[in-house]
């Protein structure tokens, strides 16, 4: 099983969302079976009591659970059918420790943040990932994380800290880490200090991206990309221009001339999953 994980930083709403289902969408058409989860660190346990003039009409799914949206992007762009499992929350976690911790399964253990939470959410990645989401009936070979919010928040932080631990668990050749970040345009100029910062907070925390996905309203200047290169410390190659396009249905075209899936097939040994040279 691969993982490819989609963080964010700066600011929300900046299409981590559409990224991460349109990264799923060009795998897919690599004849891969893709499966995702979306991680939404508030404490409710889903979104079905929360108003949707916050964060609009929640989506549901077959199983009756009661979603973030971005689960509806991942079924159309995926062409996939997921479970309330697949939305994980803070409340979830929390409520199936304190479950565990009534029943006495820690044997009179403290139970903490670290290890029992993130444990809890590690395990629940690699259950949830196995399950097969389209007729087929068969497992999914990747699997794309979201994590809601923006890294560096208290909320998100022990999602943070599994997702750290995670990638040694799963390996280094089964784990991709895009981080979306924001690059203004401030007087005609593209700033990248934002950019700068986000991920020194997320290295910070043990998280090193392999691909910083710059949303830009325009198109990153070269200059912005080798300056984000050379300031986050990754390749060019690693810079992915995600720039303002009239539908989000051309992220996925936007991504592929982007070569994203020539740098995953090379992180990740896709190729070694039974793809066709040819596709990649
Ligand atoms: P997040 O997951 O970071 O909250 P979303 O994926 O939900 O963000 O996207 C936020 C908004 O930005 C949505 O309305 C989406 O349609 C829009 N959006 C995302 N990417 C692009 C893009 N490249 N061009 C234009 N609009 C985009």
């Amino acid at each position: 099983m691969k993982y490819v994980c989609v963080s964010g930083g700066v600011i929300s709403g900046i299409g981590k969302g559409v990224l991460a289902s349109s990264t799923g969408m060009l795998l897919k058409t690599l004849g891969l079976r893709v499966t995702s989860i979306k991680i939404d660190p508030y404490l409710n346990i889903d979104a079905g009591t929360m108003s949707p003039l916050e964060h609009g009409e929640c989506y549901v799914l077959d199983d009756g659970g009661e979603v973030d949206l971005d689960l509806g992007n991942y079924e159309r762009y995926l062409g996939i059918s997921l479970s309330r499992q697949n939305n994980i929350t803070t409340g979830k976690i929390y409520s199936t420790v304190i479950e565990r911790e009534r029943k006495g399964d820690y044997l009179g253990k403290t139970v903490q943040v670290v290890p029992h939470i993130t444990d809890t959410i590690q395990n629940w990645i690699e259950r949830v990932a196995k399950i097969p989401v389209d007729k087929s009936g068969i497992e999914p070979d990747v699997c794309i994380i979201e994590l809601g919010g923006t890294v560096g928040d208290i909320e998100s932080a022990p999602f943070v800290e599994a997702l750290r631990q995670f990638q040694f668990r799963v390996g280094r050749e089964n784990f991709a880490l895009i981080h979306v970040s924001l690059v203004p345009v401030i007087n005609g100029e593209q700033k990248t200090k934002p950019t700068q910062a986000a991920i020194r907070e997320l290295r910070g925390l043990g998280l090193y991206p392999d691909m910083i996905a710059c949303r830009c309203q325009a198109k990153l200047d070269k200059h912005t990309i080798e300056k984000i290169s050379m300031f986050c410390h990754v390749g060019p190659e690693q810079v992915l221009a995600v720039h303002n396009v009239s539908s989000t249905y051309h992220v996925p075209l936007l991504l592929k001339q982007e070569k994203i899936l020539d740098f995953l097939n090379q992180r990740l040994q896709l190729s070694a999953m039974n793809v066709p040279p040819e596709m990649i």
